[in-house]
Formats: structure tokens, C-alpha cells, sequence
């Protein structure tokens, strides 16, 4: 699933491309993405017209801003990735827009195999209220060590799940919290109110590095996730122990697989301490 870096190329590089361009005509096969908006023919009508006046990641989602105070927040769930470019295969495309600036015209292709993908469409205020943008919490890149630590205080349970808490921290998910603890070599399954406060200030700027650098290497593609011009991100090839069961660790260990809650967790038993 993108997270923060692949959601951060994303977001760039639409933003660099789409500014100042106009809706002029929008398709999808698959109106389920716009039941939360009110249904198919009314996103239709809120979205043709209006102008990209902005476009901007919160956590792990892409927000448009409109012109007339419409927002478009698309959460890419777990295979969606935007399109400048025609696809040679249009199959797994199930969401469309045609723009024009001027003379010159434009698409954006949705591109989702698995149609789980979320797009959220009305008046800002709307939008930004809803439980789902509203409850996300600090962005990562934003907040200082300290504030991560004044945040985690008072939480309780595994750290790997309190990192995945969108509420907690906004834009995280598998692969760069499983990165990072291994990074400040913390065990996933540590408790967080046991984990020492220098520890966790480790943590913070560990996660902080790893997210960083794989907005340089534009993300992570393991399967589905492309950049805007179709091509893949790089973090994958440089990444530690994300999807390397099995794999040596360069102090000795091998890279094992824990499930915490309902997702997989990769890490070294002899290099991640458990509080
Ligand atoms: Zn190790």
C-alpha cells in the first residue's frame, strides 16, 4: 500500500503538472468510490468546470483543491496510483479526467486493480470534516521528536500498531515503520509506555531518515505502486528488512515475520531489543 513517500512523489509531481488546469470532463466503471460523495452523477457535476487551484498530501491521502471551495481527496487504499500518461493496458483504470488549460489538453488517469481505492468529492468544509481526514493525525515530516514523544505518552500497546494509528501519526504504514524500528532497534512488539524516551526520540528520527530517503528514491514499489509517468520507485532495492524473511542481517541475524495485530511485521530477533 503507498505511504507517506510514495503519496509525497505522487502529490509533487501532480502538483508540478496540474495547477491552473481545468476539469473538462471526468468517467469511471466504478461509481462505488463516489457512494460517500453523494453518488456518480453529482461528483460528475461538482468536478467538470472547476479549476486544480492546489494539490496537497495529508497523511496518506492526495487533496485537490478546486476552484469554488471543492475538495477531491483520494486515499490510493492499496493498488491506486495516478497516471499522467495514456497506459498501454486501460483495464485497471476505473477512474478518468480530461483537462485543459488554454489550448492544451490533459489527462489523469486512476489507475486501481483492486478498486479499493477512496475518492471523496464536495465542499471543503464537508470534506475536511469527515472522520476520516478530520481524525488523522500529525504528519511525521511536521512535528518535532518532542512532540512525537509528548504523543505517545498515555498511549499503550504494541509500538508497531501505535505507528500504524493514523489518529497517532498520519502517513505511516508497513514498510518504513517496519524500517525504522529495526533502524532504533526496537522489537515490534515492545510496549510503547516500556520503551525509554530516548529510544523513542531514536525511533522518531530513524523514521524521519527512512521516510526521507525514499521520497529521494521516489517510494517503494514491491508490486503495484508507479509514479505519475508510470515508473517505479527505487526505495524497494535499498530497504533492510521489509519483505526479506529469510535474509541476513548484516550483524549476524536473520530478517523473521511476526504478525502484529493483522498485519505482518518484518524484523531481526538478534538486533531488535523487546521492551
Ligand atoms: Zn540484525
Amino acid at each position: 500500500m503507498p505511504e507517506l513517500p510514495e503519496v509525497e512523489t505522487i502529490t509533487n509531481d501532480l502538483k508540478k503538472r496540474l495547477i491552473g488546469w481545468t476539469i473538462k470532463g471526468v468517467w469511471s466503471d466504478w461509481p462505488r468510490y463516489f457512494t460517500k460523495s453523494g453518488g456518480w452523477p453529482k461528483v460528475k457535476r461538482i468536478l467538470v468546470g472547476r479549476k486544480i487551484l492546489n494539490i496537497n498530501r495529508l497523511g496518506k491521502n492526495i487533496i485537490f483543491n478546486l476552484s469554488e471551495d471543492y475538495i477531491m481527496a483520494v486515499h490510493l487504499k492499496m493498488t491506486g496510483h495516478f497516471l499522467l500518461a495514456e497506459p498501454k493496458k486501460t483495464n485497471f483504470i476505473h477512474f478518468f479526467i480530461k483537462l485543459g488549460k488554454g489550448g492544451k489538453k490533459s489527462q489523469l488517469y486512476f489507475s486501481d486493480v483492486r478498486k479499493f481505492g477512496r475518492i471523496i468529492v464536495g465542499q471543503s468544509g464537508e470534506v475536511m470534516a469527515r472522520p476520516e481526514i478530520k481524525k488523522l493525525g500529525p504528519d511525521p515530516l511536521v512535528i518535532t521528536s518532542q512532540e512525537f514523544l509528548d504523543g505517545i505518552v498515555g498511549r499503550r500497546g504494541r509500538i508497531k500498531s501505535v505507528l500504524l494509528n493514523q489518529e497517532f501519526l498520519a502517513g505511516v504504514g508497513n514498510i518504513y515503520s517496519d524500517e525504522a524500528l529495526y533502524l532504533a532497534k526496537i522489537h515490534p512488539l515492545s510496549r510503547a509506555e516500556k520503551i525509554p524516551s530516548q529510544k523513542l526520540k531514536l525511533l522518531f528520527n530513524k523514521l524521519v531518515g527512512v521516510l526521507e530517503k525514499s521520497i529521494k528514491l521516489r517510494g517503494t514499489t514491491r508490486q503495484d505502486y508507479r509514479d505519475p509517468a508510470g515508473k517505479k520507485g527505487d526505495y524497494f532495492n535499498q530497504r533492510l528488512v521489509y519483505a526479506k524473511k529469510g535474509s541476513k542481517c548484516p550483524y549476524g541475524g536473520t530478517v523473521e515475520t511476526i504478525k502484529v495485530g493483522s498485519r505482518t511485521s518484518h524484523f531481526c530477533p538478534k538486533c531488535q531489543i523487546l521492551y
